[in-house]
C-alpha cells in the first residue's frame, strides 16, 4: 500500500506567496480541478520532475480532503445530524438561483421535505451535496462564488488565511 501523503502546511506558489492551493480551493475550485488533470498528465508522462510530484500530491490530497468535510451546522429540521445537502432554486425567468442556509438539510427524506423550497410555476430545484465538487456545477465565477459562501457558512470557515485553510482541510 502506499504511504499516506500529509502535507506539514498549505502549498504555497513559488512567486505570489499569499496564494496557495489551499486558498484556492475557495477562489477557484474549477481552475484546480483542471490543473489536477494537467498534472496528472505531466507525471505519467515525466514522474521524475519533483516539484511537478509534490504539487500533484498535495492537490490530490487537498481534493480529496474538500470532498470529506463534515459541515458544522445541524440540520435544522431533525437537530441531530450535520447537513450533508443543500436545495439550489433556480428561477428561469429571471434567469437566476437562491441557496441558503435554510435550504440545507442532513439528508433524511423528511428533513428534506421540510427544507426544499419547491419549485414554483417558473423555475426547478436541485439537490447538491456539501462539498467543494458542488462548486463545479456552475460556470459563472458569481455562482460559484455564491456556492462557495454557502459552503464557509456550513463549513463554519470565517477565515481565509493560508495557515488557518490548510489547518481546515487537514482535519
Ligand atoms: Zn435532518
Amino acid at each position: 500500500m502506499p504511504e499516506e501523503y500529509k502535507p506539514s502546511g498549505p502549498y504555497k506558489f513559488p512567486i505570489r506567496r499569499w496564494m496557495s492551493l489551499e486558498k484556492m480551493m475557495l477562489t477557484n475550485y474549477p481552475r484546480l480541478q483542471k490543473d489536477f488533470e494537467k498534472l496528472r498528465r505531466k507525471v505519467s508522462a515525466n514522474g521524475k520532475d519533483g516539484k511537478t510530484e509534490e504539487k500533484k500530491k498535495h492537490l490530490e490530497w487537498l481534493l480529496r480532503k474538500g470532498e470529506n468535510k463534515k459541515a458544522q451546522i445541524t440540520c435544522p429540521y431533525c437537530k441531530k445530524d450535520p447537513v450533508k445537502y443543500f436545495f439550489v432554486k433556480y428561477f428561469f425567468y429571471e434567469k437566476k438561483f437562491v441557496v441558503k442556509e435554510s435550504f440545507a438539510f442532513c439528508g433524511k427524506k423528511s428533513c428534506q421535505s421540510d427544507a426544499s423550497p419547491g419549485a414554483g410555476s417558473d423555475g426547478a430545484v436541485e439537490v447538491l451535496p456539501v462539498k467543494f465538487s458542488s462548486i463545479d456545477r456552475f460556470t459563472l465565477k458569481k455562482d460559484q462564488k455564491k456556492i462557495t459562501r454557502l459552503l464557509k457558512k456550513l463549513f463554519g470557515l470565517n477565515s481565509l488565511k493560508n495557515e488557518d485553510l490548510f489547518r481546515f482541510f487537514s482535519c
